[in-house]
């Protein structure tokens, strides 16, 4: 239907789709650079997954890092995030990330912004996961935002087509409570929609293995920026290497997440039949795939008073004593009662914990490869310390983390690799960078990072 005669027009230097970190991160640059501009967020509210986060962020060589004696490097970790995603991520990007995360860092903090804990993480070599409240950085974004006076946050803006005007993508429909509304575009439009994991659909059609996976992330990310882009041409990156992340209770909601790695801290995983299935030094992602495949999806946590002792209430991943509040915990004196009473095999539990401390007492490497607590760093514990606890755990589709080919200049590229004017992208929706698994806290940090560069440049283009 053409409604072109009852849309709302306005026009912007640039338009931002998304309000999660990405897009903030790109309307806060393009306003900053002096464009008009405007967000458009389809939901009632801003955050996206970027608000149900655990606030990691990697970054190397830090005044953090320093204070805690811990010695990291760009170049450290540029090899890390090549390591971790196999080889095939696009390097240009990943130089990128390692070359600007110290400008981006320091962009942040002139905004106020805090770190208050470094912790390993998943495909990191050293320590580098730099702990922020999330929900205060996306409000700090936002304020920083609109107090330029450069433009409008639009929530209940669901934005449904790009069109262009010759070869130069030109214009934003929108679906809003009023019906649908038409943004020009002079500079650029940056897509910062997410990922899909709340779309069955492209779960099925590009993922099916991990459709499975219990769908989470923010609950407007159904893939609406990348099949915008798709119907322009854009190439995609990344599409089969989507997995869920293996950590949370099978009850979790939305409202706040329920990640614990514990495993990383010196417990291990088990199945109801009371076996350890994997390496739990391992990234969460690729335990994810493998706990899919357990009996009933699940895998327990298992540790003992010595692990319950490192957590650190407020970080995620390490925060045991909120899901104890929470009642989420199994907690017993010997090995036997815990598995009675989360439900695991007993005998075989017993068996399987006394192999694992017999194997960390001799210091060798045991039969799934385990020889660290993640990814080769921390000694392993045994497990001897009563109380005993478990945390039933599940694999959650808390990211997609794959689709549009970009440039490190953010811009989108089509199915032949040629630059689609006008058209940036930047967050989960951009495809290339991780690889086959994502370094924790590369997510978060590299959405702030090319959605400052796709706002900076789409704002150049309007000049
Ligand atoms: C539980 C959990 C824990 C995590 N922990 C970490 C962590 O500690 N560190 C890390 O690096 N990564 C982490 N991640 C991953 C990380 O949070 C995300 O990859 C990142 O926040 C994505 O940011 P984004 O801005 O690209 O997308 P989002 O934050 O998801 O924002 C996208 C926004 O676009 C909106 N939108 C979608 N379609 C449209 C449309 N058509 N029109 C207008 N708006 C639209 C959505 O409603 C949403 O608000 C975690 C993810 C989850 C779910």
């Amino acid at each position: 239907m053409n409604d072109d005669a009852t849309r709302n027009r306005n026009t912007f230097d640039v338009v931002v789709i998304g309000g999660g970190i990405a897009g903030l991160a790109a309307a806060l640059s393009a306003a900053e650079s002096g464009a008009e501009t405007v967000l458009l967020e389809k939901q009632p509210l801003l955050g996206g997954s970027t608000a149900m986060s655990g606030g990691l962020f990697a970054f190397a060589d830090t005044d953090e890092q320093r204070e805690m004696g811990i010695s990291d490097s760009p170049q450290r970790l540029q090899q890390d995030l090549i390591d971790a995603g196999g080889a095939r991520n696009d390097v240009r990007l990943v130089q990128a990330y390692a070359s600007g995360q110290a400008d981006v860092r320091q962009w942040m903090k002139a905004k106020g912004i805090t770190f208050d804990a470094v912790k390993a993480g998943a495909g990191q070599s050293v320590a580098r996961s730099h702990h922020t409240r999330i929900r205060e950085l996306l409000d700090t974004f936002r304020t920083a935002f609109l107090d330029t006076g450069r433009g409008p946050i639009l929530s209940q803006h669901r934005a449904v087509r790009l069109e262009r005007a010759g070869s130069r993508v030109a214009v934003v429909v929108a679906e809003t409570p009023e019906g649908r509304a038409q943004f020009d575009v002079r500079g650029g439009v940056v897509i910062a929609t997410g990922g899909f994991s709340r779309s069955q659909e492209l779960l099925e059609t590009f993922v099916p293995a991990q459709a499975g996976a219990l769908p989470y992330g923010g609950l407007g990310n159904t893939g609406d920026g990348l099949k915008m882009a798709w119907r322009l041409g854009a190439g995609f990156r990344g599409m089969g290497y989507v997995t869920g992340t293996y950590g949370s209770h099978p009850e979790t909601g939305p409202e706040e997440s329920e990640l614990l790695c514990s495993f990383y801290m010196g417990g291990i995983i088990v199945s109801v039949g009371g076996q350890r299935f994997v390496d739990e030094s391992l990234s969460y992602k690729v335990i994810g795939d493998v706990c899919l495949r357990q009996a009933e999806g699940l895998g327990f946590q298992v540790f003992d008073a010595q692990v319950r002792a490192k957590s650190v209430p407020g970080v995620a991943l390490s925060d045991i004593d909120f899901l104890e509040d929470k009642g989420r915990l199994f907690i017993a004196d010997t090995v036997e009662e815990l598995a009675a009473a989360a439900g695991i095999d007993g005998p075989e539990l017993v068996k399987t914990i006394e192999r694992y401390n017999e194997n960390v007492r001799r210091g060798q490497v045991d039969e799934f490869g385990r020889d660290s607590l993640c990814n080769h760093v921390g000694e392993r514990l045994q497990i001897t310390e009563p109380p005993f606890y478990a945390y039933p755990a599940k694999t959650m589709m808390t990211s997609t983390m794959c689709g549009l080919t970009t440039t490190p200049k953010a811009e989108v590229l089509d199915i032949d690799g040629e630059v689609i004017e006008g058209l940036y992208a930047a967050g989960e929706v951009a495809g290339a960078f991780h690889g086959k698994t994502p370094m924790t806290g590369a997510s978060l940090g590299m959405g702030v990072l090319f959605g400052r560069t796709a706002g900076r440049e789409a704002a150049r283009r309007s000049r």
